[in-house]
């Protein structure tokens, strides 16, 4: 399987622990090495409460954990640059790929974001929940959706081959970037009409994604899944169910958003329980549309 979002990384700066810590980490080594993933994309995260002149040097220094921590301590752990690379995984390799989540560490210097793409990162989401140089957020008041900069830095991944990620940003931001974007994808989000959180997908911007040959990845965090107290592994398939009789079946995967969250839902709560997930799935569903939202639509869609 592949997870397209966690925030490991994040964890691992502000509480500094190693990759290797089981009780303060849900993606650890451990957890992944006795789980189905195949890849896991690592997120760097910049807290809104580090200074702007401070985020990009944090944002430099989750990277360097990255290599530090996961890629030169874990022999089995392979980084992940292009498709072919996850192609080449061996039976015993697991892929970690570098995403960003939000490019406020840039500011609007173009040179940062060849920086942080020269380092590996191959995943860009363009805001957090809020307002940045590229782009309004979706928490924001004023939507001022996608700026001059913000259609130079699309053009940018575009021609970089980078996924460019729309899972924070806001509702006129989202249609803006579809116009342009080559790659796009949601890392992590759910159904909106079956569950009403503001940073869930509405059925217009299901289908432009799917018309730009994007991808959308479920995720575990329970308030997106569920407005009820107790959120089981059925409440999840629901919005796969949604998607797939919605024609969505060949533009969806997974992104758990792990270590980014405080509650999940009931079964799904470590990197372990995606074969929980995928039983069910065989349960519900044909192997072949298990297939595709296990791994298969994510690596045919991969920007080549
Ligand atoms: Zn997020």
């Amino acid at each position: 399987m592949i997870d397209a979002h966690c925030d490991a990384l994040w964890k691992m700066w502000s509480k500094r622990v190693s990759f290797f810590n089981r009780e303060e980490l849900t993606v650890n080594y451990h957890a992944l090495k006795n789980s189905p993933i195949k890849l896991q994309c690592f997120a760097i995260y910049i807290p809104e409460s580090i200074p702007q002149k401070d985020k990009f040097g944090v944002a430099l220094e989750m990277v360097e954990l990255f290599y530090s921590e996961i890629i030169d301590k874990c022999e089995e752990i392979v980084q992940i640059k292009n498709k072919n690379d996850l192609l080449a995984l061996a039976p015993d390799e697991i892929g970690a790929m570098l995403t960003l989540e939000g490019l406020d560490a840039i500011g609007n210097d173009m040179h940062k974001l060849d920086k942080l793409l020269s380092l590996g990162v191959r995943m860009v989401g363009l805001t957090w929940n809020y307002k940045n140089a590229v782009s309004a957020g979706v928490l924001d008041e004023l939507d001022t959706g996608l700026s001059v900069f913000g259609e130079n830095v699309v053009r940018k991944l575009n021609e970089e081959k980078i996924w460019i990620d729309l899972a924070h940003i806001s509702y006129q931001g989202f249609f803006d970037t579809l116009k342009l974007a080559k790659h796009p994808i949601v890392s992590h989000a759910n159904v909106y009409s079956i569950t009403g959180h503001k940073r869930n997908l509405d059925d217009h911007q299901i289908k432009a994604l799917m018309n730009q040959n994007g991808w959308i990845g479920l995720t575990y965090v329970k308030e997106f899944v569920s407005d009820d107290d107790k959120v089981s592994i059925e409440d999840f398939c629901k919005h796969m169910i949604y998607l797939i009789d919605y024609g969505a079946g060949d533009s969806i995967g997974i992104g758990s958003d792990f270590d980014g969250a405080d509650l999940y839902v009931q079964e799904l709560t470590s990197p372990e329980d995606f074969t929980s997930l995928l039983s069910r799935m065989k349960e519900l569903l044909p192997i072949n549309i298990c297939n595709k939202i296990a791994y298969e639509n994510f690596i045919r869609k991969f920007p080549t």
